[in-house]
């Protein structure tokens, strides 16, 4: 069909997630992507951009890798979906399973498989509260998340997430969800407050994304691990975003030295190529669930362990340690940072910048004494010029935020990391001269 043709179908029958649903309406899609090449998206006239956020955090290993194409095909012309409840198993799931026990640390060492990250929090939200009824104390339930959190838009993750936007969204939310403030003192006195016998579980992403990549505390995990250990909390790793390379570690809890109960990943598991998530937990866990076992597992979806999406995941680890790609985004991240720093120093609307791995974000103020905001933030029109050059990255301004975000795929190069800093710089130029 031709482009006007399409725009007209996608304006009437499309509803896109996470959109500005009037303006869709007017303007139609902004791009329509045909291709995808290493850090690169083409649209339908040809026009090439850097995916500077990875698409959604999660094209970890590049576009266009043919042998993720391959591997699907050939997956799906042998054995394209089976079952894996109750008894029945097949190997990509056998495979993938043991694979992630070996990458993951510490004891986390078995897999319930799921189709993204908001069945994954979802999932390990019920998970811990059987457990906790399993161990003969079904009053503990509450779960407990950070403010600026985001864990998904399934009822459970979107009742965990702290960030207000997502909630507001619906009207009633999932009972026995509470979230802290980003310390200690605020964890200790939620738990003085109603009682550790009430809470089941704490979870957290090891660095905030969605929120602004927002970096811990300093010795706040392993604080928090000691606090959820001293209560008999468990302690939930949202590794979405940072599991699979992300942080230049393989999973973002490594930066902190801590090792959580349990692990939810999706997104760079496949890097987007199949969709899938898991819940990972701790052999202690596994062992409890079956030696209290009170009959079946009640959980499961249909395609928790789709055969085609676990081979998919299963090469896309294959590539990511193969092609050498945390280290990479390791010392591509501190490319990113230095650039970052180099826009800092140049420009006196850049407050902080900071980033681990290539996960990284510009704090854009209107005072770099005070870190005081313009009364109208400024991110929107940044990400407008960065668009116009060539560059796709994410404004946050919600909660009063004013930053640029950034996490490209892990296969970047020195080049290319030197193309986004220069279309960054170029970009808050123009933005700037817009407002003055
Ligand atoms: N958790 C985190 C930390 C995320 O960033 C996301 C998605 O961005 C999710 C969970 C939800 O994952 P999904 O969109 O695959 O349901």
């Amino acid at each position: 069909r031709d482009y006007e043709t399409l725009v007209e179908l996608d304006k009437k029958h499309f509803l896109h997630p996470t959109s500005p649903i009037k303006q869709q309406q007017e303007d139609g899609p902004a791009f329509i992507f045909t291709e995808g090449n290493g850090i690169y998206l083409k649209d339908i006239h040809g026009q090439e951009l850097i995916d500077g956020l990875s698409s959604l955090w999660n094209v970890n290993i590049g576009h266009g890798r043919k042998e993720l194409g391959q591997v699907a095909a050939e997956q799906m012309s042998k054995l394209a979906f089976s079952s894996t409840f109750a008894t029945f198993s097949h190997e990509p799931a056998i495979e993938l399973a043991a694979k992630i026990a070996e990458i993951t640390p510490g004891d986390l060492n078995t897999v319930f498989f799921t189709s993204g990250g908001s069945e994954s929090n979802d999932t390990a939200f019920k998970l811990v509260r059987h457990y906790w009824k399993l161990k003969g104390q079904p009053e503990k339930k509450k779960i407990v998340s950070r403010r600026k959190s985001y864990h998904g838009v399934a009822m459970g993750a979107t009742s965990a997430t702290g960030l207000q936007p997502f909630r507001d969204f619906t009207t009633s939310l999932a009972p026995d969800f509470y979230y802290v403030e980003s310390t200690p003192e605020s964890f200790r006195a939620f738990i003085e407050a109603e009682g550790a016998e009430t809470i089941a579980a704490y979870i957290s992403e090891p660095i905030q994304g969605t929120g602004g990549v927002i970096m811990p505390p300093k010795d706040y995990f392993k604080e928090i691990k000691s606090i959820c250990e001293e209560n008999n909390i468990l302690f939930i790793a949202d590794e979405v975003i940072t599991g699979f390379g992300r942080t230049g570690t393989y999973f973002g809890v490594e930066q902190f030295g801590i090792v959580p109960d349990i692990m939810s990943v999706a997104k760079g598991i496949t890097s987007g190529y199949a969709a899938l998530g898991g819940v990972i937990i701790s052999e202690k866990i596994h062992q409890d669930l079956i030696d209290l076992s009170d009959g079946l597992f009640m959980h499961g979806y249909t395609y928790s362990g789709h055969p085609t999406a676990c081979a998919v995941a299963l090469k896309n680890i294959e590539i990511i340690e193969n092609e050498g790609l945390i280290d990479n985004s390791k010392a591509m991240g501190e490319k990113m940072l230095e650039g970052f720093k180099r826009i800092q120093d140049k420009h006196e609307i850049v407050g902080e910048v900071r980033g681990l791995g290539l996960m990284g974000a510009i704090e854009i103020v209107e005072d770099k004494e005070t870190g005081e905001r313009f009364a109208e933030p400024l991110a929107p029109s940044i990400v407008a010029e960065s668009l116009k050059r060539g560059l796709i990255h994410r404004g946050v301004i919600y909660e009063g935020a004013d930053t640029l975000i950034f996490a490209p795929p892990l296969n970047i190069n020195e080049e290319e990391v030197e193309k986004m800093i220069q279309i960054i710089d170029e970009a808050i130029t123009a933005a700037k001269s817009n407002v003055k």
